[in-house]
Parts: C-alpha cells; structure tokens; sequence
C-alpha cells in the first residue's frame, strides 16, 4: 500500500466551437501548475468532433470535467443529470462537473461578474443598473445583478431579446425591478443609473466602436465592459476620460475561471496571479475567439 495517495488527475476540456486560439488552456493549466494539480485543459472544437457527439463520449474517454461555451451553453442542457439552481434559472451552463458519474451544470459567468465588480469597484454604488447587451455575457450580467436586488434596465439592438430577458428574469425575482430599455433611451437612463455595464461585442478586436451614446457619462457613474480582447476598450478609455471609474473584462473572465477552476478540483486560485497572467496573454494575442 503506498503511504500517500496519488495526486487526483484533472482531464479538463472546453466544448465549443472556433476556440482555436481560446486563453483558457493557458490560464487554467498555469494556475494549476502554481497550485500543485495535476491538470490539464485541452480543446473539444465541435467544428471537429461528430455530428450527435456528447459530453459522455469525451467522458469515457477520460475527461473529468468541461468548460462550455458558445453555442452550447445551453445546447448540452439536455445531457445532464443535475443543475445547479443559478444555472437551471439561467437556462445556461458552463461549467460541467463530473461525479461517480453524473454529469452537472453549474454557471460561474454570473457569480464571476458580480465577483470581479465587487473585487475590481469595491464600495460603489449599484442600486440602479443599465445593461446593454442581453445575449449569454448580458443574461449572466443582469442575473447577477437581478440576485444584488438592484434595479436593471436591459437594452439590446435585438428589442426581442431584451425584452425576453427582461420577463425571463422577472419570473425569476417577483420582487426585482427588471425592464427592457430601448437603446435610445439609455442615455435618458444614465440620469438616473449608478452604473452601465457593456454586454455587447462592441469594442473587441474586430468590432470597433462604443456600445452607446456616451454623452450623458458623468464621473458619478462606473462603467464595466465585459469585452477583454483588448482589455482597453473605447469605451473604458472614453468612461476613464469624463471621470468615471471603469472595469475591464479580465475581471468576470479570471473571476469566472478560478471559479470553474475551483469547482472542478477544490482548490482556491488566486485571482490576483491569474489577472497578472490574463494582462500577459491578451497583451501577447490579439484573435477574436470564445473562451
Ligand atoms: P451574444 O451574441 O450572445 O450577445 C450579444 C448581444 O449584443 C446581442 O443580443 C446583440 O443584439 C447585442 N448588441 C450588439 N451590438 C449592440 C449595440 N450596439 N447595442 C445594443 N445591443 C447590441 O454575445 P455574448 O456571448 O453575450 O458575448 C458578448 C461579448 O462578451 C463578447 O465580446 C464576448 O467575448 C464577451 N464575453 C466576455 C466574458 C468575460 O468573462 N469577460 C464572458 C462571456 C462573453
């Protein structure tokens, strides 16, 4: 009988599809590497894997758990045993553990974003809240921020979706107070806003621009970007420059990940060396990609 037990093997995939040139094997396996894992985070692109596959496949092939991103994040919904309640509420997963297995979905975009503002925007305001953007970065957004009890105006340039959002998180939280806000009207809304968080692609690499009419910013207001490719995006740079105190997207990605990281092993990253690692990478590679 050996006197210590085997350090457990972590076989971490992400499923999703053009993640070619994904920061994600380079984020988790450095972290895990400075926590002792033994861990490695490979790519499942689906433009490459069968048509009908699933997560099992990967799993009898010696996977021990998933990142998911898009499209699938809800598209592998169906091949669960459990959710959790934040992901069954979300209609979102991704991040699957696998247990004596079981297949689980849990989401860590949302708890990742309310993470990073509360860790990045210590002691600001955030009882009123506009959201632009409600596709899958959006929908973790206002679900976090719907969970704070603070009041969310969701505005989308697909007014469908916001509004769809805006009732789905309704249902969620009867006592919220959840609207769609058409994206004209946001600068009506930034009177009365603590803040404004950008859930668009606009801004990152390839998609040049301001998510909205900056004009009504004022230094009482903070802003947050969800986009990280470039950390630095317009906005944050025109936010910066009327006053405002400003939060880029590395924030909800490495918060995110150490998350993910910490359900699929139990151990505790350390979100700060993972940011320092995070400025590395994006500074390297420029690529649009999902992570
Ligand atoms: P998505 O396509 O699901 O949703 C984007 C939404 O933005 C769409 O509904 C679209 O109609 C809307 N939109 C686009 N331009 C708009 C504009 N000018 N005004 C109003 N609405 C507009 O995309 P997604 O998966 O939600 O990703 C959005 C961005 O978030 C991407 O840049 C992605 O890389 C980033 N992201 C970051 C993190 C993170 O951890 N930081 C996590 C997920 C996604």
């Amino acid at each position: 009988m050996p006197d210590t037990l085997a350090p457990a093997r972590h076989r971490i995939a992400l499923v999703g599809a053009s993640i070619g040139g994904s920061l994600s094997p380079a984020l988790h396996e450095r972290e895990a590497v400075a926590l002792g894992l033994d861990y490695t985070y490979s790519l499942l692109d689906l433009d490459r894997l069968p048509p009908g596959w699933r997560l099992r496949d990967a799993v009898r092939r010696g996977v021990t758990g998933f990142n998911v991103t898009h499209p699938v994040k809800q598209a592998v919904l169906g091949q669960l045993d459990d959710l959790s309640p934040d992901a069954r509420t979300l209609g979102a997963v991704n991040t699957v553990t696998v247990t004596d297995g079981r297949l689980a979905g849990h989401n860590t975009d949302h708890s990742g974003f309310l993470a990073g503002l509360r860790h990045g925007l210590p002691d600001i305001r955030s009882e009123r809240v506009v959201v632009v953007g409600a596709g899958g970065a959006g929908s973790a957004v206002a679900y976090a921020l719907a969970v704070t009890g603070a009041r969310v105006e969701i505005a989308d340039a697909d007014t469908e979706r916001a509004h769809a959002l805006a009732t789905r998180l309704t249902t969620a939280f009867p006592d919220a107070e959840i609207t769609n806000l058409p994206p004209d009207l946001i600068p009506t809304a930034l009177t009365r806003a603590d803040g404004i968080v950008n859930a668009t692609p606009i801004g990152m690499t390839g998609h040049p621009g301001l998510p909205f009419d900056t004009r009504a910013l004022t230094p009482r207001h903070w802003v947050a970007d969800v986009v990280y490719r470039p950390l630095q995006t317009a906005l944050l740079t025109t936010a910066h420059a009327e006053g405002c105190r400003v939060l880029d997207g590395g924030a909800m990605l490495v918060a995110q990940a150490a998350m993910t990281l910490a359900l699929l092993t139990g151990a505790a990253p350390d979100l700060a060396r993972m940011r320092e690692h995070l400025s590395a990478l994006t500074a390297s590679r420029t690529e649009p990609i999902h992570d």
